[in-house]
């Protein structure tokens, strides 16, 4: 009698997305759902158990059967099997409906240190923290990714380490000598806050919504509610009671740091019993929490995407706040959405409910909503009354708008700045594209300087004075001449937000002023940091992107100002009014939350585009209704679903081949039913020196799409020197 193990390896390629055997001599029962390590390939890898057979046969006789020789597991890696059986079928369902390698599911389910790859083996079960300083200033003999982390770190004088995201450069500069490390004992991420404040007792309309939601049997709830309604507090209400009669919640938030005030109010109720994931933990705490969480010590998790899958036995509820919000749907493979996962989640436990929440729902979770696929619920009253703030849009291609004293802040914006500042009232910027300039380019023959990698723009950065690709990383200096016609004469054209911020400086020298985009959020904490700041007042002015539009609250802002509402609308993409409409409504929603009145000025170029007029005005059902129109016409989403397939080959030609003979099977095989559009060149179109194409799908039969792409995955995973990607319900296309 002997012992095979069917292991799935920690390679996510699709050719490989199927156990191989192999035999078990070891004394330790294994069992499923442990990691193992393999010889595969001539290398050691980690593998997965899927599945264990005992046979009764020799092992000689097996391998005479099958007809090759069975390889020996190395050794076990863990002593308990890493997720439930919940979760192990909830993996299968998620690896079946996003078409995506099931290891990959597994990897990102599991937090860094559990996860079965190689690399997690190295990575910390225990918390410390290892901070870093610069304390040599020489830049000589360095790269430039090494001299971009140096003035970074030199920047704010000492840096968490776990918080720099490129770990292999900051190691060169502790080699060179420019960085040193310092050690010190861990302190907890802790919340636990001394503030204290008032019991809240809810509205008759948040309590409606509550008592609706307990007395329904419907799975999936839609919560529609203006901005500033409270929804918040119905989240705490409906979790509360739930975990009183013994069952757990998960709530999952866009960003932890930009939900400060439902984190406190959680703390405040549960105390050690609830348990937060996010991307600010170190991997030591990662592993603690979820610890934590898989033996049951926790009642509530809160936590971005990947929370969707917290080991919670008894699950109550799960709760998606601003669900429209496009950072719950994971741009690599599994290119899972939390919302679908959460719905799939909850048919695992009896009783268990989605609740998903926003004042600007998705169209889909909408159009589903009044189809009754979703039970709608509604908060339309702003708590207290308050009335929503009152918006002017500023037309910037009429010349009586702007002088030349600036071409980014109208007459109107900088007008009432100024008086929000003398009457001691805060202002929100905002403006969706960080760095300086958008691109440079040359006046003689318009060259326009692209990454080398991606052959996109490169954005120039003030700050530390590099031109940066928004996409890869990559960094280069800042060029003297064209590199095309050699002419000295370039200019920097567009504008970010740190133009804005300087611009901004230049206006109001006398204003204090802080600025929030994903640059300065390189540094993890400061984020928080910066958002505490603003709220104690210790400035007048934030300026930042999307990140600042939502959730937060900051009683004193009484002026918000889109400094350019229609960047989104200049992209080709299906949801780019849906997303710019949310975008305003948001921004808007963050003026007058206190006692005072609000307003909020919004600067565009297309004043009469209709996500911008029924952003400014609120109007979400009419945006909805005329949104829809235009979907129907162009039978996109939410009236079909829409799927994509990037291939990326060692030329153009043969990716666009493999498209088009893909294409060409799908409309057969469906009849014309799935409908193929492409192939066209992404935006980003050279990966990693190869070079892709896309195709969409656009289909009202989910379970013939699903089959179909089955059958060309089989086709595809025999050619050699490709990658596939597929991204099923496709957001960013
Ligand atoms: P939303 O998430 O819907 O935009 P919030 O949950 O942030 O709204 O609530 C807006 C404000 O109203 C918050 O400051 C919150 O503390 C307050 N609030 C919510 N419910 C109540 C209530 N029942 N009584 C008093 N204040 C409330
Ligand atoms: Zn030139
Ligand atoms: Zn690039």
């Amino acid at each position: 009698m002997f012992v095979v193990l069917k292991v799935l390896t920690e390679r996510t390629n699709y050719a490989l997305n199927h156990p191989f055997s192999y035999v078990y001599k070891g004394k330790i029962n294994p069992q499923i759902g442990q990691r193992v390590l393999i010889p595969f390939n001539e290398k050691v890898i980690v593998g997965y158990i899927l599945d264990i057979e005992h046979l009764m046969s020799s092992q000689e006789q097996y391998e005479k059967e099958c007809g090759y020789k069975l390889l020996e597991i190395i050794c076990l890696l863990d002593k308990e099997p890493l997720l439930n059986e919940e979760l192990s079928k909830l993996a299968y369902e998620v690896a079946d409906y996003y078409l995506s390698p099931l290891i990959s599911v597994y990897q990102t389910m599991l937090p860094p240190s559990l996860k079965p790859t190689t690399s997690a083996m190295k990575k910390p079960h225990i918390a410390y923290e290892t901070f870093v300083r610069c304390v040599n200033e020489n830049e000589e003999d360095l790269t430039l990714k090494q001299i971009e982390l140096l003035r970074l770190i030199k920047s704010v004088e000492e840096v968490n380490k776990r918080d720099l995201k490129s770990p292999s450069i900051l190691k060169k500069l502790i080699e060179h000598g420019n960085v040193v490390e310092i050690k010190r004992e861990k302190m907890r991420f802790n919340y636990a806050s001394n503030t204290s404040y008032e019991e809240i007792h809810l509205t008759n309309e948040q309590s409606q919504v509550v008592e609706e939601f307990f007395h329904s049997n419907d799975q999936t709830y839609l919560l529609e509610g203006v901005t500033g309604s409270g929804k918040t507090e119905v989240y705490l209400e409906i979790v509360k009671r739930l975990t009183q009669n013994g069952k757990t919640a998960i709530i999952l938030v866009p960003e932890i740091s930009l939900t400060p005030v439902m984190m406190q109010r959680l703390y405040h109720v549960f105390k050690k019993e609830v348990a937060i994931l996010h991307s600010e933990l170190s991997n030591g705490e990662k592993y603690d929490e979820y610890r934590r969480i898989s033996r049951q010590e926790v009642k509530v998790v809160i936590g971005t995407r990947s929370a969707v899958f917290a080991p919670l036995k008894n699950l109550g509820v799960i709760i998606i706040d601003e669900e429209h919000v496009e950072s719950y749907k994971q741009d690599n493979v599994p290119c899972y959405h939390a919302k679908e996962v959460a719905i799939m989640r909850a048919s695992h436990f009896e009783g268990c409910k989605v609740l998903l929440g926003s004042a600007t729902p998705s169209l889909e979770s909408m159009a589903r909503a009044l189809r009754g696929v979703y039970h709608h619920l509604k908060l339309n009253k702003r708590i207290y009354e308050r009335e929503l703030p009152a918006t002017t849009i500023i037309n910037m291609q009429d010349y009586r708008n702007i002088d030349y004293n600036s071409a980014i802040f109208s007459l109107k914006l900088r007008d009432e700045i100024r008086k929000t500042i003398d009457r001691g009232e805060q202002v929100v910027l905002l403006l969706n594209r960080r760095g300086h300039s958008t691109s440079m380019i040359c006046r003689e023959c318009g060259y326009v300087f692209k990454c080398p990698n991606c052959q996109i723009p490169l954005v120039y950065h003030q700050s530390d004075h590099l031109l940066k690709c928004h996409n890869c990383g990559y960094v280069n200096e800042v060029a003297l001449r064209c590199e095309k016609c050699g002419s000295p004469h370039l200019m920097k054209i567009g504008f970010g937000s740190e133009k804005v911020e300087n611009e901004c400086r230049k206006l109001f020298p006398n204003a204090k002023i802080l600025r929030l985009d994903s640059d300065v959020g390189k540094i993890k904490n400061n984020v928080t940091k910066i958002l505490a700041q603003f709220e104690n007042k210790e400035a007048n002015i934030l300026i930042g992107t999307q990140m600042i539009a939502k959730g937060h609250n900051f009683p004193n802002v009484t002026l918000v100002g889109l400094v350019l509402a229609d960047l989104g609308l200049t992209l080709p993409l299906t949801r780019s009014s849906e997303t710019t409409f949310q975008l305003i409504t948001q921004a808007i929603g963050r003026a007058g939350r206190g006692d005072k009145k609000g307003q909020a000025i919004i600067q565009t170029y297309m004043p009469k585009h209709y996500a911008i007029v029924l952003g400014a005005q609120q109007n979400y059902e009419s945006f909805f209704a005329n949104e829809m129109k235009i979907r129907k016409l162009q039978q996109t989403v939410p009236y079909m679903y829409l799927s994509s397939l990037t291939i990326t080959a060692k030329t153009e030609e043969s990716a666009e081949e493999l498209i088009v003979v893909t294409m060409q099977i799908v409309s057969k095989e469906s009849k014309n039913k799935i409908i193929c559009l492409g192939p066209s060149k992404p935006y980003v179109n050279l990966v990693n020196n190869g070079y892709r194409r896309i195709c969409l799908f656009k289909y009202r039969d989910k379970s013939l799409f699903n089959d179909i792409m089955k059958q060309i995955m089989q086709i595809l995973i025999k050619k050699n020197g490709i990658s596939i990607k597929i991204d099923v319900d496709a957001m960013n296309v």
